[in-house]
């Protein structure tokens, strides 16, 4: 029989087609080469690099599935394919591409003016200017239509008040798709989405610090004190809560990807490590106590791959639901957290430090579980389409 490969003992990746397969590979050369050495130095020092965001801009992995204006117009597996790879690295540098590509640029590329696309897509997709996305706020989190950031109008201009919570890239961003509730006064309907250049006045960002996870990407809080901004800084396309959720349902789309990425690296790094460790005179590899860790994670890692595989080829033909990007997101992250934490149990003390990824990817993986909605979201939101009764309120 062929060799089977530990990290994909059901042959998943045979699916891939031939772009999709060279995606992989070069995406997968790239993060071990010029991300992997470095993401330990990173995550200690609770940033990450500028120059790394030119490399994944050159390397086509910024807004990837966007077409026209600078991005690459890769097909929905492609772009999780690269997702897997980045978050087998860490789940931060996969956070920057999904903050980027699936938020900022999505948010802009779906629901922008031609001319928003023209001043900001070309130079987000080459990784020259960074954009962030602001929705979350102190007192709404799970239930956005709860937040209290206002855009009312003034002649023309628009002024935008309030704050925002928990923005990824924000600290390093260039621009802010901002989402702000508007008064009905003069046809605005609801919750609109606004492109703020930083560096307009009355608009500030503050970088939250001691974070205990996802420490390679920069998060930040906005804070939005009269900020006027002209009437064409509206996202002409989006009205209600619709606008923002599209662009998750994007995000969330990707993470189901990363997910089996940071599963595979934990996975891997416990195989390895336990045909190597010897304890009372045979490797840990050996007890069936062991075995039964590695073969579960076998498992649980065979499981996500063909959840995502499934859930690409969904998107890939137009035809994936928004309840079926929960029952992904909510599956691979517990998989990936349940490995992770098995994964640290094999390396034993070794398993605390930064010298092998297990933890680092643990830590992150319980962001990665909150947000893009929380597992308690995603279970309602499969709980109404099963039931037809919504339970959220
Ligand atoms: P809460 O909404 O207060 O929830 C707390 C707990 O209560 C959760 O377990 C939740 O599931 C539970 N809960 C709430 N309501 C219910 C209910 N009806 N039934 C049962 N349980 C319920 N946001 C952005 O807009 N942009 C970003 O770029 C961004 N990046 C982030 C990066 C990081 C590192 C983190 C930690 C968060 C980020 N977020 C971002 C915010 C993230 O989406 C929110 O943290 C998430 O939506 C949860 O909101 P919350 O933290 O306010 O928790």
């Amino acid at each position: 029989a062929a060799e089977l490969d530990p990290v994909d003992i059901l042959a998943v990746d045979d699916e891939l087609g031939e772009t999709e397969r060279d995606i992989r590979d070069t995406v997968r050369a790239f993060a071990r080469t010029e991300l992997a050495p470095h993401v330990a130095e990173w995550f200690e020092a609770d940033t990450m690099p500028r120059e790394v965001v030119k490399h994944l801009g050159a390397l086509g992995l910024l807004g990837m599935h966007l077409e026209g204006h600078g991005c690459a117009g890769t097909g929905a597996t492609a772009y999780g394919v690269a997702c897997r790879e980045l978050e087998a690295v860490d789940s931060g540098l996969r956070s920057f591409v999904s903050t980027q590509g699936s938020l900022a640029m999505y948010a802009i590329h779906r629901w922008g003016s031609e001319e928003q696309k023209q001043q900001w897509l070309p130079a987000m997709a080459a990784g020259e200017a960074v954009g962030c996305f602001g929705l979350t706020e102190p007192d709404a989190g799970s239930d956005p239509s709860a937040m209290r950031t206002r855009a009312r109008r003034d002649g023309d201009d628009w002024v935008l008040d309030g704050s925002k919570m928990w923005i990824t890239n924000s600290p390093f961003a260039d621009v802010a798709v901002v989402w702000a509730q508007t008064d009905p006064e003069r046809g605005a309907k609801g919750i609109r989405g606004f492109v703020v250049p930083v560096g307009t006045p009355g608009f500030t960002v503050n970088k939250i610090t001691r974070k205990l996870s996802l420490r390679v990407s920069v998060t930040g809080e906005l804070v939005l004190d009269g900020v006027r901004l002209p009437a064409d800084a509206v996202l002409p396309g989006a009205e209600g809560l619709s606008g923002p959720l599209s662009c998750l349902s994007e995000a969330r789309f990707g993470i189901i990807w990363g997910a089996v990425g940071a599963a595979r690296a934990c996975y891997g790094t416990a195989l390895e490590y336990a045909g190597r460790r010897e304890q009372f005179g045979r490797p840990l590899a050996g007890f069936q106590l062991t075995q039964r860790k590695l073969s579960e994670m076998a498992v649980q890692v065979a499981q996500a791959s063909l959840l995502a595989a499934r859930l690409g080829r969904l998107k890939d033909a137009g035809r994936l639901d928004p309840v079926q990007i929960s029952v992904g997101k909510l599956a691979n992250v517990r998989a990936a957290l349940d490995i992770a934490r098995s994964a640290r149990t094999i390396l034993g003390g070794n398993g605390i430090t930064l010298e092998y990824p297990v933890f680092r990817h643990m830590v992150n993986l319980e962001t990665v579980l909150t947000y893009e909605g929380t597992e308690e979201m995603h279970l309602l939101s499969i709980g109404k389409a099963v039931t037809g009764v919504q339970a959220f309120r």
